[in-house]
């Protein structure tokens, strides 16, 4: 049976940043994906935002690690050159919604989010002349990212610390031994046995299944996953707003937003839509859903000039209706497995957070 100090089940962008943190910790690391390519799942469809840490809840360890993530991830992308624009962001409320965005700040100052800045109607028509709303909120620490970009220098340095990603390899069942784990991945027809002393369960929208076939974890710390689609619409024609666009948030999620990627196009979502497996289809009636809620703040938006782009799915900890849960990273001091991390609902902003994340892996590790 192979031997390797630590594994990671997954190469999303969280998987590949905990792989190159423990590469440059001297670690040898071996990451299993079942898929032929990095960031097959929510890695690469997503908004590409960095995320300032506006919303979250004070005290969770999304507002903690989106914060530090975002400081870390800034300073990680002008060291490698990982495209990137601070293109900061209006977050615009209608007449009705003016008073939410008092508490929108607050509870961003709370999360040490301290550079918003009220707009009124003058500062919006100023910033953004297509932009109709009563008041705002700017945020300059918001930006984007180019999230592939970012997932190969993350691999590429892993690799350079001797990390190795073993491809279409699945982690099929693991067992606690005393030593660490048994792990059996398949790939291509073939079961590989390997022995190992850290696993890092990384799998996203599968981390629930991952738990689920790791014998010796008690049932009370696996996890189920739920599924929450996010559609996304792609914009024709020149973008008239040089910010991204948030209308109030919602329940669920950020409200239809406005996005740009890094050769300026631009594309609104994610809406929520609940589902029961995983399933990347996106249905083209949902655009009209998009005109209504975009011409909330953009009412010149022309019919037609919306198409069905691509979708994403966050993994939910709690079905729909149920509370707000958290990024929850599981070790050893939770489940009493020594060695061993779940990474659970790592959902948005777990890409502005991926460097975090993963320190906040090893720190968990060395205990
Ligand atoms: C609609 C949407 C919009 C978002 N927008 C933003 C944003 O703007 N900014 C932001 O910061 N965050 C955003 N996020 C969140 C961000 O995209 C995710 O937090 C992040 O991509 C999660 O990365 P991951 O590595 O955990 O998961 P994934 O990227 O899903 O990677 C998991 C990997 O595990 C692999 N895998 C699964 N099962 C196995 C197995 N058995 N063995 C081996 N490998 C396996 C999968 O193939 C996959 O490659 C958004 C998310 C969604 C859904």
């Amino acid at each position: 049976m192979d031997q390797v100090d630590c594994v990671v089940a997954g190469a999303g962008v969280v998987g590949l940043a905990v792989a190159r943190a423990l590469a440059l910790a001297g670690r040898e690391v071996l990451v299993l994906e079942r898929e032929a390519l990095i960031g097959s799942h929510t890695s690469s469809r997503n908004s590409e935002v960095i995320h300032a840490g506006i919303y979250y809840a004070k005290g969770s360890a999304k507002a903690a690690l989106c914060v530090r993530g975002r400081q870390l991830l800034y300073e990680y992308c002008a060291a490698r050159a990982v495209p990137h624009r601070r293109l900061g962001k209006i977050i615009v409320a209608g007449a009705a919604q003016e008073g939410a965005l008092e508490g929108i700040r607050a509870a961003a100052a709370g999360n040490g989010v301290e550079d918003l800045r009220f707009l009124d109607a003058g500062d919006l028509a100023r910033l953004e002349p297509d932009l109709r709303g009563a008041a705002g909120l700017m945020s300059p620490s918001t930006g984007i990212v180019d999230s592939h970009a970012l997932m190969l220098s993350y691999q590429g340095e892993a690799e350079d610390h001797g990390a190795v990603i073993a491809f279409r390899t699945g982690l099929a069942a693991a067992e606690v031994t005393p030593g660490g784990f048994e792990i059996v991945a398949e790939g291509g027809g073939e079961a590989l046995r390997l022995k190992a002393r850290v696993l890092v369960n990384a799998a996203g929208l599968f981390a629930g299944e991952i738990a689920e076939r790791i014998a010796g974890l008690a049932p009370e710390h696996r996890r189920k996953v739920f599924y929450c689609k996010g559609n996304y619409f792609a914009l024709a024609g020149r973008v008239p707003f040089s910010h991204l666009i948030y209308p109030v948030p919602e329940r669920d999620g950020l409200g239809v937003h406005l996005t740009l990627d890094m050769a300026g196009a631009g594309r609104f979502g994610p809406d929520t839509e609940w589902i029961g497996g995983i399933d990347y289809g996106l249905d083209a009636a949902r655009g009209m859903g998009f005109y209504a809620a975009i011409r909330s703040y953009w009412p010149d938006l022309k019919e037609g000039a919306l198409s069905p782009s691509y979708t994403g799915i966050r993994p939910k900890l709690a079905p729909a209706g149920g509370p707000a849960t958290d990024f929850t990273i599981d070790g050893p001091e939770v489940h009493g497995v020594p060695g061993l991390i779940n990474l659970f609902g790592i959902e948005s902003p777990g890409l502005t957070a991926s460097l975090a994340i993963a320190g906040e892996v090893l720190a968990r590790l060395e205990g």
